[in-house]
C-alpha cells in the first residue's frame, strides 16, 4: 500500500489507477463531470444500465403494455430475482434473500420473527449508538413483545450475551465510525448461548466478501441505495437462513406473502420460504433500476473490491498525513484498516463548515452531527487520482480559517 511519503505524488496516483483491475467499471456510472463523489455510503450514483432499463420499463412495459406487463414481464418475480443477485454478494443461498420494502420495515419483520422464536427470553441485545432506525424499532418491538432492550458499548457485547438474550441486533459496519464487527465470532458466541442474531448489512453488502451461510447467521437486512447503487428509496433486502424459514412468520401478513395471493382466500396462509416476507405490491420502477445496478457486480470478485476500498482509504490518510493534517482531523474510524468498512470518519469541531467549503469546490462528502465528516471510499467508481485531488482540496480548505469563520 502506498504509505511511504516518497510514493505520495499525483503521478503515483495515476500509476495506481493504471494498474487498477477495477478501473473499467467507472465508465458504467453517470457521474457529473468535475465532481468528486465521496458520499456513496449515503446514496450510490446512477448507472447507465439502470437509466436504460428504467426508461425501457417506463416506455414499453408501463407506458405501452400497461397491466399486461404483470404477466408478460413477470413483474411479480422481481423481488426474488433481485434477491438472488444480492444472495451472491452476501454468501446466501439464492432462495434466502428477498428485495422488498425498506430496511426499517424489514427490521420490523425480522425483529418480530426472532423474538417470537425465543418467547421465554427477556432481553433484546444491541449496541449504544447503532443506526437510529434500528434502535427505535428495537425499543418499540421489545416493548410490544414484553422484553427489555439492552444497549451496551460494543466492547461489552460478548460479556452481555447470556441465556436471557433472545436476539442480538447489530449493524455489521457502524454507520458513523465505520467499525466493522466480527460477524462470525458474534454469531458463534450468540448461538453458544442459544440466542439468535440479526445483522444489518447496510454498510457492508457489496463492499467486501460476506459469507452468511458459512457464519451460520440467522437473519439479516440491508439497504439497496448505498453501496449497491439501487437508487433513492429502492427496496432493501431481507435474509432468513433456510433452516429457519418454515418456523418463522412475518408480522406483516400482506397478500403478497400469501401462499396463493390470487386465490383471494378468506384467511392468510404464508407462502413457503422467503416469499412469506413479502407484504404488498413491489415497487417495479425501483426494482428495475436496482436489478440493473446489481448486474455490475455479476462478475466481480468482492475480495478485489475490498482490497481497493482499503487501499483508497489508506492513500487518502497517507496524503493527509504527509500534509500534516493528522492532528487536525481526528480519525474516528479504527486505525487498523481491516477493522473498518468502506468509509472513513473524522472528527473536527468545524466539520459542518468544512463540508460546505468542500461542496463549493465540487467535493461531496457528508456530515453527521455534531462534528463528524464521512468519506466513502467506493472502489467501483473512484480513482486514486480522485482521492488525491480530494485530499489536496481538503488540505486547502483546512488551511483557510477565514473561509470558515462565522458560518457555524
Ligand atoms: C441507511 C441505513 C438504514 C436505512 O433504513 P431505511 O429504512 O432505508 O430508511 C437502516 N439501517 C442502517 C444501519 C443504515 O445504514
Amino acid at each position: 500500500m502506498p504509505t511511504q511519503r516518497s510514493a505520495l505524488t499525483r503521478h503515483a496516483a495515476v500509476q495506481l489507477d493504471a494498474a487498477d483491475p477495477l478501473a473499467h467499471l467507472r465508465a458504467e456510472f453517470l457521474l457529473p463531470a468535475g465532481r468528486l463523489y465521496f458520499a456513496g455510503h449515503s446514496l450510490g450514483p446512477l448507472l447507465q444500465r439502470s437509466q436504460d432499463r428504467v426508461l425501457q420499463v417506463l416506455r414499453n412495459e408501463w407506458g405501452r403494455d400497461l397491466v399486461h406487463s404483470w404477466e408478460s414481464q413477470d413483474w411479480l418475480a422481481l423481488p426474488q430475482q433481485v434477491g438472488r443477485k444480492i444472495a451472491r454478494l452476501i454468501g446466501a443461498r439464492p432462495d434466502e434473500v428477498l428485495a422488498a420494502d425498506s430496511t426499517s420495515v424489514n427490521l420490523v419483520k425480522l425483529l418480530t420473527a426472532g423474538l417470537r422464536l425465543r418467547p421465554e427470553r427477556p432481553r433484546l441485545l444491541g449496541i449504544e449508538d447503532d443506526f437510529p432506525t434500528d434502535r427505535y424499532l428495537a425499543a418499540e418491538l421489545a416493548a410490544t413483545h414484553g422484553r427489555r432492550l439492552e444497549l451496551v458499548p460494543p466492547a461489552q457485547l460478548l460479556a452481555a450475551l447470556d441465556r436471557d438474550v433472545a436476539l442480538l441486533l447489530l449493524s455489521h459496519v457502524h454507520y458513523k465510525t465505520s467499525e466493522r464487527f466480527d460477524l462470525e465470532g458474534l454469531t458463534r458466541a450468540a448461538h453458544a448461548q442459544g440466542a439468535l442474531v440479526l445483522f444489518d448489512l447496510s454498510h457492508s453488502a457489496g463492499t467486501m466478501p460476506l459469507d452468511l451461510r458459512g457464519a451460520d447467521v440467522d437473519f439479516a437486512v440491508g439497504c439497496g441505495y448505498k453501496y449497491l447503487n439501487g437508487g433513492p428509496g429502492c427496496p432493501a433486502f431481507v435474509f432468513v437462513a433456510e433452516r429457519l424459514q418454515e418456523q418463522v412468520r412475518s408480522p406483516l401478513t400482506g397478500w403478497l406473502g400469501h401462499v396463493d395471493p390470487f386465490a383471494f382466500a378468506p384467511e392468510f396462509a404464508p407462502a413457503p420460504g422467503i416469499v412469506r416476507f413479502q407484504c404488498g405490491t413491489p415497487a417495479i420502477l425501483s426494482l428495475a433500476a436496482f436489478a440493473a445496478a446489481l448486474d455490475v457486480f455479476a462478475d466481480l470478485d468482492l475480495a478485489q473490491v475490498r482490497t481497493k476500498a482499503l487501499a483508497l482509504g489508506e492513500f487518502f490518510l497517507a496524503t493527509l498525513h504527509a500534509r500534516g493534517r493528522a492532528a487536525d482531523l481526528l480519525l474516528l474510524s479504527p486505525q487498523d484498516p481491516q477493522a473498518r468498512g468502506s468509509h472513513l470518519a473524522f472528527r473536527h469541531p468545524e466539520a459542518r463548515t468544512i463540508l460546505n467549503a468542500l461542496k463549493q469546490r465540487s467535493v461531496v462528502a457528508d456530515f453527521r452531527p455534531p462534528d463528524i465528516l464521512r468519506w466513502a471510499m467506493t472502489p467501483l467508481y473512484l480513482r486514486y487520482t480522485d482521492v488525491w485531488d480530494a485530499a489536496l482540496i481538503l488540505d486547502q480548505v483546512l488551511s483557510e480559517p477565514g473561509d470558515r469563520s462565522g458560518v457555524i
